[in-house]
């Protein structure tokens, strides 16, 4: 029999959690019982300050199928997933919200596709944005739209993290250790062959959205950089820009003096122009700086989790400890 780990990050989920086991147990059984392939759910507690933690030793308990890792502190969704990643033990290994918005119905078919198809994973992205504040699905598109003028590495409007891989996909993402993940980007980034779902946007079933609008921007950010450098040529294309408009303007101003003589004219004008110039490189100069910044904190090597407790199987795996 084959095994799947699925990840589930879970930051403050004690009222998803269960509603989430009950769903998830019963494909669990379907698929040991229809496919052969023996589901583990590894619950990644991401510093949780309610009761998630007590919730999982329970289930652990309760179900042996049930795992869970538990971090120091509230580390982020992506460190969680790449935690999952390093200690999923099954050839197949999936990522999943708890929050029941990646329907888990569609996981037997993933894995079907896995099975029958020439795949190395299957990913899923939502067709619509249903239910969403209006202004978070403006901003979400054009953020799309931009990122893909300027990365190289497409980003799938719509995508979820919600996805099913083999093992040497998973290996691959484990080799980008970066601090600053993106794992929309890292996804694509490593490449292999990978097939798409679409479903219908989802509300969450308990609990609410761990997004605000802050976060969600610094998070494009962290896409923007993690996978562009074209917002570093701005400085070099404005500069360049500015030189000719420049030299243009030298040839209209000596022209008009030596036609019409030289009345002191045009303060107002100078004084917009020195905005706009210092504005446009306190733009660049910050550009430069999110950069470095992200540069910075890559160099610190910091380690991207810091585990505190962990059910008793999962810590026997012989998995190196987490080497940033
Ligand atoms: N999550 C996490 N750490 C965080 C924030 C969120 O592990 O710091 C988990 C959360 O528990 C959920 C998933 O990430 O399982 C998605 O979060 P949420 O539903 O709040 O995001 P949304 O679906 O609104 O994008
Ligand atoms: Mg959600």
């Amino acid at each position: 029999m084959s095994k799947m780990t699925v990840i589930v990050p879970c930051f403050n989920e004690e009222e998803a959690l269960p509603v989430y086991y009950h769903e998830m147990q019963k494909i669990m059984d379907q698929m040991e019982e229809l496919q052969r392939v023996r589901v583990e759910l590894l619950l990644v507690d991401d510093g949780s300050s309610d009761h998630t933690l007590y919730i999982m030793k329970k289930l652990n308990q309760k179900d042996d199928r049930c795992q869970y890792l538990s971090f120091s502190r509230n580390f982020g969704k992506e460190a969680a997933i790449y935690a999952g990643l390093h200690y999923a033990s099954g050839e197949y290994v999936a990522v999943m919200d708890v929050d029941l918005q990646d329907p888990p119905k569609l996981l037997p078919k993933m894995y079907q596709i896995l099975q029958e198809e020439d795949y190395d994973s299957v990913a899923t992205k939502r067709c619509t944005r249903a239910g969403e504040p209006k202004i978070r699905s403006f901003l979400s598109e054009s953020f799309y739209k931009f990122i893909n003028k300027i990365s190289k590495t497409e980003i799938v409007n719509g995508a979820r993290d919600y996805r099913l891989m083999k093992r040497k996909m998973v290996d691959a993402v484990l080799e980008m250790s970066e601090y600053n993940r993106f794992s929309k980007g890292i996804f694509e980034w490593v490449g292999f062959r990978t097939k798409w779902l679409e479903f219908e946007n989802i509300e969450r079933s308990k609990g609410e959205t761990k997004w605000s609008l802050g976060k969600l921007f610094s998070y494009s950010l962290e896409g923007i950089t993690g996978f562009s450098v074209a917002p570093l040529s701005l400085a070099s294309i404005v500069g360049v820009l500015f030189c000719l408009l420049s030299f243009i303007m030298i040839l209209v101003i000596v022209g008009q003096t030596l036609a019409f003589g030289n009345p002191v004219a045009g303060w107002p004008s100078l004084v917009c122009i020195i905005f706009l110039v210092s504005g446009i490189q306190l733009l660049c100069t910050g550009i430069v700086g999110q950069y470095l910044s992200k540069t910075y904190l890559e160099t610190k090597r910091r380690p991207i989790f810091i585990l505190k407790d962990s059910s008793q199987e999962v810590k026997g795996r012989t998995h190196e400890a987490v080497e940033i």
